[in-house]
């Protein structure tokens, strides 16, 4: 169905995501590291919603979560995946590292000294082995926005890289743990594979010294945070897009860069993409509620805000915004693409050359499968917006628009 029929059916503003796209991006990373044994753990939080996982869960993926809440979105989307899941986060409570013990997950990702000695006890009280792999900060610099990058002994994430044999030495005395892997995850939004051999490198290393040290090392991971490129247009024969690789030599170039370290060792290899799979697969379709002028300025004020669609704000990321029933052709104005949320921070575009448009035109933020609906709020008590997975010649309604009721529901009146 076309974006204005759905838009039509369904209702602004409205995410729209392909399962076809998301299902080859997937396949993507499957074939491009099948020359190991390896998992690709989608991360959840890049898009949560319960289809989404059933889809990528459905096509062999297991799931990188950081809480209860996404373990229990695992649960209900694919029963099968729970043993597919690497839980990371740097503060698992008692009540979420008990649910993944019993769920019997892959991998704990776990983040410090004190999480290695909780987890330990949760799983004598629980009476089970907790398979876990410490995540380690390898030191190592990834260009991208500050918000997003994680790899620096400065950042909260992960023990320095050099503190690790000892970690794993004092959690050999729990008898309830069992030191399953390593791990590691630099940043999001990553362009240059670089970072990611760098950091991989020394993991493997050091997973080589765990083993001389005697633990049972099996699963390496990876991390997720391959990049994506926001300002790929529609348009053929841009400069800028000349150079640009196609995502399967993306997924190509990112894997001949981990290879090398890979051959070092013999290891299961789990990767955590989130953004990859998802971020290009959906757009947020958002109808033009009024077009004003301002000190010189034009403003595009669209029916979608910055708590449907937070990126733009909170890390100044780009999308592109295109119309979705006319010609792309004639650049008429140069506009700000704006939300009705109080803040000035509540935009999409800024200064973005623009076709003429007007009241009631629709139109489409582009590369929004990713940290859009899963960031999404209710910030000025506007109802969260409805997702819709089209799959070939049928469109699904995976979620429906939040109703008055629904936001009113949990409070009460003293
Ligand atoms: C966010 C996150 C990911 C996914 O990052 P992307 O940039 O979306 O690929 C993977 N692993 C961990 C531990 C994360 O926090």
């Amino acid at each position: 169905m076309a974006c204005d029929a759905l838009a039509n059916e369904f209702g602004t503003p409205l995410y729209v995501y392909s399962a076809t796209e998301m299902r080859a991006r997937l396949a993507l990373f499957q074939k491009a590291f099948s020359f190991c044994p390896s998992t690709v753990c989608y991360a959840v939080k890049a898009n949560s919603s319960l289809a989404v996982l059933r889809l990528l869960g459905k096509a062999g993926a297991g799931f990188d979560i950081v809480s209860g809440g996404e373990l229990e979105r695992v649960r209900r989307a694919h029963l099968p995946a729970l043993r597919r899941i690497v839980f990371s986060g740097v503060g698992k409570q008692v009540w979420e590292i008990d649910a993944a013990l019993d769920a019997n997950i892959l991998l704990f990702n776990v983040e410090s000294e004190a999480e290695i000695d909780l987890l330990a006890s949760r799983a004598k009280h629980l009476a089970v082995q907790a398979r876990f792999a410490l995540r380690v900060n390898p030191d190592v610099f990834a260009e991208t926005h500050p918000y997003i990058s994680t790899g620096l002994r400065q950042h909260k994430f992960g023990v320095e890289i050099g503190r690790a044999r000892e970690l794993y030495r004092r959690a050999a005395r729990h008898t309830h743990l069992r030191a399953a892997g390593v791990s590691v995850h630099i940043g999001s939004q990553i362009q240059s594979v670089a970072p990611f051999a760098a950091a991989l490198e020394r993991v493997v290393d050091l997973a080589r010294d765990l083993r001389a040290d005697g633990h049972d090392i099996r699963y390496l991971d990876a991390g997720g945070g391959l990049g994506i490129n926001y300002t790929a247009t529609l348009e053929i024969g841009k400069a800028s897009n000349a150079q640009q690789p196609s995502p399967a030599q993306q997924v190509t170039e990112y894997a001949a860069a981990l290879a090398p370290a890979l051959e070092q060792i013999d290891i299961h290899l789990l990767l955590e993409p989130g953004r990859f799979l998802v971020a290009q697969a959906g757009a947020l379709l958002t109808r033009i509620l009024n077009v004003k002028q301002n000190g010189g300025k034009t403003f595009v004020v669209t029916d979608a805000g910055m708590n449907d669609l937070i990126r733009p704000a909170l890390y100044k990321a780009h999308h592109e915004v295109v119309p979705v029933q006319r010609s792309r052709k004639s650049q008429a104005l140069v506009a700000d693409v704006v939300g009705p949320v109080c803040e000035s921070g509540d935009f999409f575009a800024q200064d973005r050359m623009l076709p003429e448009l007007s009241s009631g035109d629709l139109i489409a933020v582009l590369d929004a499968g990713a940290y859009g609906m899963s960031q999404a709020s209710n910030y000025n008590s506007r109802p969260r917006p409805a997702e819709v997975l089209v799959e070939a010649a049928e469109s699904h309604l995976i979620r429906r628009r939040e109703t008055m009721r629904d936001l009113l529901a949990t409070e009460r009146l003293p």
